[in-house]
């Protein structure tokens, strides 16, 4: 992979790589866009199988950031981080968390840090012993475990994809098949169970998807297989992205799509059309997992629980604006279409406010 060629072909403005001789870590942090702002974006923990892996899953990821961002209606951009752990079972360290912060540092504040796979509050507390730009942690930095979060918008835009197909939005009669029920997984699962819902679920670890059933009356499906093509009327894809290609999509027996999971299209310019096609009412990830970076960014700048809580309560309206605009093609296309609007409205609204005759001159002409 030509990372130049990459950069320019996402619209990446700065990918970094890092190597810690003392911890043996090594990273990539992505920066997609800065136009509407400084970028908060979690940091994933993973044991990729290549360095190209890598650096395709945190450009792909830092391009849904500026997205995920720009459609909450939040003034940020973009950005995203991989550690590339030596194997699988690779347990973190403090240690190998301050080398990570001592790298976000040096973005001095342009990438603020967080939770994703692999990452807990502990990891982002441990990041923020050497660097204030981070989120997530519930001592040394704030904000904490963003699923709840994460969840419940998901909860919402599953709302307005009922109301979109003309359906009544009641859960008691529906079912919704989850893949994956770790930390968003499983509070989707509750969300559902509490409002009616009947919950199929899947998870690799075997632990967790019992943890489901037990505590929550979910009913265990064997594999992902079988749950993609079990007749629902909700799929929420909860554990890692790539999920819906052609072959999945021709199998699937749902009438909604509708999770936690990012990048849930593995080649977004076929996957949304091929579900459009299909009549499957894709939610796009990037609107519709939007709850957690709206509660850490929302703590970042300032504004109030009241004001958090009432942006996540707008993921239902801007998932009925996004799924109106698509009128029937590819929501995909639609949502990615919507933030740029949003990037492009704020863009020209920042130059009003002070970038005065666009020359760096300082004047305010
Ligand atoms: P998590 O690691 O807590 O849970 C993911 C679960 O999926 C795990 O239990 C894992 O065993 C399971 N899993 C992995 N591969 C699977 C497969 N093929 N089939 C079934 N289960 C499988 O992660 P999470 O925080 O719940 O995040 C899940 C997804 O949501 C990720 O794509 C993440 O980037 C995205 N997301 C999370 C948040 C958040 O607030 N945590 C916010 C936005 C997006």
């Amino acid at each position: 992979m030509n990372v130049l060629e990459e950069m320019q072909s996402y619209g990446h403005e700065r990918v970094a790589f890092h190597h810690d001789a003392k911890t043996g870590l090594t990273a990539i942090i992505a920066i997609h866009s800065p136009v509407l702002g400084n970028a908060l974006g979690g940091t994933r923990r993973w044991a990729y199988a290549t360095e190209n892996d890598a650096l395709f899953d945190v450009l792909r990821l830092s391009e849904g950031m500026t997205y995920k961002a720009a459609a909450s209606g939040l003034p940020m951009g973009g950005a995203k981080s991989v550690i590339i752990m030596p194997n699988a079972g690779h347990q973190p360290t403090e240690a190998e968390a301050r080398a990570m912060g001592r790298f976000v540092d040096t973005f001095a504040g342009k990438y603020i840090a967080a939770e994703d796979v692999g990452v807990s509050p502990q990891f982002c507390d441990w990041m923020a012993l050497e660097t204030k730009h981070v989120m997530g942690g519930n001592t040394v930095s704030h904000g904490g475990d963003p699923s709840p979060y994460t969840a419940l918008g998901c909860f919402n835009s599953m709302k307005a994809c009922l109301a979109h197909t003309g359906r009544k939005v009641d859960f008691s009669n529906l079912t919704v098949a989850i893949q994956g029920c770790g930390a968003t997984g499983y509070k989707l699962a509750k969300l559902l169970r509490q409002s009616g819902a009947a919950v199929l679920v899947t998870d690799v670890h075997v632990p967790t998807m019992k943890r489901a059933v037990e505590e929550l009356g979910c009913v265990a499906l064997g594999n992902d297989k079988n749950l993609l093509e079990e007749k629902v009327d909700i799929l929420a894809p909860c554990a890692l992205g790539g999920v819906l290609d052609a072959k999945t999509i021709a199998g699937l027996r749902c009438q909604i799509v509708c999770g936690t999971a990012n990048n849930q299209l593995r080649n977004p310019n076929e996957d949304g059309d091929a579900l459009a096609k299909r009549g499957i009412l894709y939610s796009p990830d990037f609107v519709a997992n939007a709850g957690g970076l709206i509660r850490l960014a929302g703590l970042y700048l300032g504004m109030t629980e009241g004001e958090i809580d009432h942006k996540i309560s707008e993921i239902e309206t801007t998932t009925a604006a996004v799924l109106k605009q698509a009128s029937g093609g590819s929501t995909g296309a639609a949502a990615i279409a919507f933030a740029k609007a949003k990037i492009a409205a704020g863009a020209a609204k920042k130059q009003m406010a002070g970038a005065g005759c666009g020359t760096g001159c300082g004047c305010k002409a």
